[in-house]
């Protein structure tokens, strides 16, 4: 089963794709903890990329396609997986349902998780203080100005990705600001 899990920066995407990863056996592909992983390991990608993370701006369509089909030859993910915070653009959507097709598959179900603008502010700001309690250094990009353009940028590029599904019949809305674990209990009811 091939999901893409679709929302607002902070909407809970990596949160339920974890869970979703454990209950079945599906590997989590997030781009942004690839480009993350690629900017820590001060890589030629890490270095091209970092500046447009830290403004919450998005990558290009190149380089996140091109990311995402290397992941999709790794065998673990031969019988599907979570694509969190990936596909962002109709490019992307475009270019996933070109790559999947190729292996005579295709996204079965894209989880909405509906949310509302004030809570992301506050749950990223809330995101900023755990990590300065246990001594970590906050996500750059979950600055309150950072997460401002963030939301802006996903209105503008990613949200019409919510009609391109929904005229593929593939698009599930859920409420996002419910409890985790009500949550997740949609998600496995819209799932079947
Ligand atoms: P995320 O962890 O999904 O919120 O992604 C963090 C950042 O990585 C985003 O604000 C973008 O700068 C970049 N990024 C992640 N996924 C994509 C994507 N599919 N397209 C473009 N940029 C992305």
């Amino acid at each position: 089963m091939n999901l893409v899990l679709f929302g607002p920066p902070g909407a809970g995407k990596g949160t339920q794709a974890k869970i979703l990863t454990e209950k079945r056996g599906l590997p989590q592909l997030s781009t942004g903890d690839m480009l993350r992983a690629a900017i820590a390991a001060k890589s030629e990608l890490g270095l091209k990329v970092e500046a447009i993370l830290a403004r919450g701006d998005l990558v290009s369509d190149d380089i996140v396609i091109g990311i995402i089909g290397d992941r999709l030859k790794q065998a673990d993910a031969a019988n599907g997986a979570v694509f969190d915070g990936f596909p962002r653009t109709i490019p992307q959507a475009e270019a996933l349902d070109r790559l999947l097709a190729a292996n005579g598959k295709q996204i079965d179900a894209v989880i909405e998780l509906k949310v509302d603008e004030a809570a992301l502010l506050g749950r990223a700001e809330q995101r900023v203080q755990d990590a300065r309690a246990q001594g970590k250094t906050p996500r750059p990009d979950d600055i309150p100005e950072t997460v401002k353009n963030r939301l802006d940028v996903y209105r503008q590029n990613t949200a019409p990705l919510v009609e391109f599904y929904r005229l593929q019949g593939k698009l599930k809305s859920l409420d996002g600001m419910a409890p985790i674990g009500d949550v997740t209990a949609a998600i496995d009811a819209a799932l079947g």
